[in-house]
């Protein structure tokens, strides 16, 4: 399979020349088809899989079939980490560079007042990091999850080691029970599996 064969719009095949990934990995061969399709996934995947195009691609793509003319935010992607969340940032800005999709990156070390702002512009994408994000929700009358038609937690297994299970619950249920969601995870653990069990419907299983 090659991009060329997904459908995938002239915008975001720019963005992926732009980017230098000509050929998908097998994870974004896997993914992104199924993904278009609306399915949730549970992908078994470790960091350097491509697994961040794997899931950014079907989103942006998702976006820009659906137009909406209100602006609200609509996909919600959970990295464990402040890096990981800069890294999906900056491969999202690539990849939507081709289109007006928006992202805000909501991770600790930014300043709390700033990212508020760029929040209440309800951007289309937010990439957050649990801790960060629990903070807007619990502290701002002003950023809702309402609206989210997507959600991804990226490697699910270390957000749950780094002690985030109850921020994890308490974002999930704050999201619309009608969504996809993507999960990814390099381990399948007892509490990952829980997880799961919460957040996913009738997931396609992705091992790589
Ligand atoms: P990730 O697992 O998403 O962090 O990606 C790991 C590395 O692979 C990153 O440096 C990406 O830029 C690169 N990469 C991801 N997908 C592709 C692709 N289709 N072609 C070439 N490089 C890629």
């Amino acid at each position: 399979e090659s991009f060329t064969t997904m459908n995938l719009s002239r915008q975001i095949m720019k963005g992926l020349t732009k980017l230098g990934f000509a050929q998908p990995t097998p994870i974004q061969a896997r993914t992104i088809p199924l993904a278009l399709l609306g399915k949730d996934i549970c992908g078994g995947a470790q960091t350097g899989s491509g697994k961040t195009a794997a899931f950014l691609v079907p989103i942006l793509e998702r976006l820009l079939y659906r137009p909406k003319n209100t602006t609200v935010t609509r996909v919600l992607i959970l990295c464990p980490t402040r890096e990981l969340a800069i890294q999906c940032h900056n491969v999202s800005t690539k990849l939507a560079g081709f289109t007006d999709i928006s992202t805000c990156l909501c991770v600790g070390g930014l300043s709390l007042k700033l990212q508020e702002s760029e929040l209440k512009l309800r951007p289309d994408v937010v990439i957050a990091t649990p801790g960060r994000l629990i903070d807007h929700l619990r502290n701002s009358q002003s950023f809702h999850l309402d609206q989210i038609e997507i959600l991804v937690m990226d490697e699910a297994d270390r957000m749950l080691d780094d002690g985030f299970e109850d921020e994890l619950t308490e974002i999930i249920k704050a999201c619309p029970q009608k969504r996809q969601t993507m999960l990814f995870s390099a381990t399948m653990t007892d509490n990952v599996d829980k997880l799961i069990r919460l957040s996913l419907q009738k997931p396609v299983r992705v091992q790589i």
